[in-house]
């Protein structure tokens, strides 16, 4: 008699829910991408279980973060006023701009439940990871890396990368020798295009006396780029070493990605993590409108899916992959779409065509997966390139003994 195999595949978690799609579709900034990402990636047959043979996938569906979830973090005042409805029409003018719930983030109707529902997206993922078979979760709504404590800034009204950081650290570490639980190392690696600051500021002091927690942020920085922080330069002996950033100049290609990856793992192999959270902004990607980037989504080495691949497929302990930036809608969800193929360990090829569904039109003229490079200049030259591979080995160095002590 035949007996059907027990599945020991692991599993990606993917954090999703009509709920969720409706909300986040409203966001100003990123208006109805939500809803193409999700359905790209049903229509492209990412959520059978049969689509690749080493993992396996699990639709999640969000909770509603609470109050206290979301005071973790955030300070109560500004929690009171963005979760209020009625502030949305009759809000006073001076706490919007104490709150920074002006311009590039106004309130809109929902507001309160977009805060809500996409900070307890992200901290359901990382409930989720804490199942032993769950090896990475995957909150494409996530990554609002612009948050503040007490404001909203940059399109981002929620830091709900800034709380599943704090809840990853919560959770406790078994030790091989079967002593005392430890608490755990967490690596946050931001990809955006812009600088993480909302989440590099939170951390900032803090990790370099517990070494907990180390934020490495790969972006554009430059005089008048936002977002402004002196902590979006390079690496210096007097700088936190577990607060990095790697600014890359204009046209950044995935050559240029592919040595700068060379710093990444340098930095991950002294720090050796438990967990990594990666965030996936896709503003960088060549055909995005801020057009500062010229990278590619695959699969030359430097690529973004190629980076995705090193931190999935290589690199020990559990991860967490969130979304971010990236304002053409239809190349986000393509992107995306890729990306959780690469988390399942079967990569679609690019010449993939987008399958008939709803959002099919948006694909023209292409109407294929892949997110090519242009033809932009690669500013970064070889000089610049040794000048960032020196401040890494330096702050790799400072890490390790740091660690050591
Ligand atoms: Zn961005």
């Amino acid at each position: 008699m035949l007996t059907a195999e027990p599945d020991t595949r692991s599993v990606v978690a993917y954090v999703a829910s009509l709920d969720l799609m409706k909300i986040s579709s409203l966001l100003p900034s990123n208006k109805n991408r939500s809803a193409l990402v999700h359905t790209l990636a049903r229509a492209l047959g990412l959520f059978s279980r049969e689509f690749s043979s080493k993992r396996t996938i699990a639709l999640i569906q969000p909770q509603s973060a609470g109050f206290t979830d979301l005071n973790t973090y955030h300070t109560k005042e500004y929690l009171d006023f963005v979760l209020d409805p009625s502030n949305v029409d009759t809000g006073d003018e001076a706490s919007k701009t104490e709150f920074g719930l002006e311009d590039d983030c106004p309130l809109f109707p929902g507001v309160g439940d977009y805060v809500r529902l996409v900070g307890g997206a992200s901290l359901t993922a990382v409930k989720t990871l804490r199942q032993p078979r769950c090896e990475l979760a995957i909150c494409w709504d996530g990554g609002r890396h612009h948050a503040q404590k007490s404001h909203a800034a940059g399109f981002c009204y929620v830091a709900d990368c800034t709380l599943a950081l704090m809840a990853l650290r919560r959770l406790m570490q078994p030790t091989p020798t079967g002593g005392l639980p430890r608490k755990p190392r967490t690596m946050y690696l931001d990809l955006d295009l812009h600088f993480s600051d909302g989440v590099s500021h939170a951390f900032h002091h803090t990790s370099a006396t517990s070494q907990q927690l180390l934020t490495l942020s790969i972006h554009h920085a430059a005089p008048g780029f936002y977002p402004p922080s002196p902590l979006a330069a390079l690496p210096t002996p007097d700088s936190d070493p577990f607060t990095l950033s790697l600014p890359l100049c204009p046209g950044a290609s995935s050559r240029t990605f592919a040595r700068a990856w060379q710093c990444v793992e340098r930095v991950h192999a002294v720090f050796d993590p438990d967990y990594v959270v990666v965030q996936c902004g896709v503003d960088g990607l060549a055909g995005d409108p801020c057009a500062i980037f010229n990278w590619s989504l695959g699969p030359e080495p430097g690529s973004l899916g190629w980076c995705i691949a090193r931190v999935v497929n290589d690199w020990r302990g559990k991860k967490l992959l969130l979304g971010g930036g990236g304002y053409d809608s239809p190349n986000a969800a393509r992107a995306w779409a890729y990306l959780t193929s690469v988390a399942l360990g079967h990569p679609l090829s690019l010449d993939t065509v987008i399958p008939d569904h709803a959002h099919f039109p948006l694909y023209a003229p292409s109407f294929v997966l892949d997110v090519p490079a242009g033809n932009m200049q690669d500013q970064n030259s070889d000089a610049y390139l040794c000048t960032v591979e020196a401040a890494f080995d330096a702050a790799a160095a400072a890490i390790g003994e740091r660690m050591a002590k």
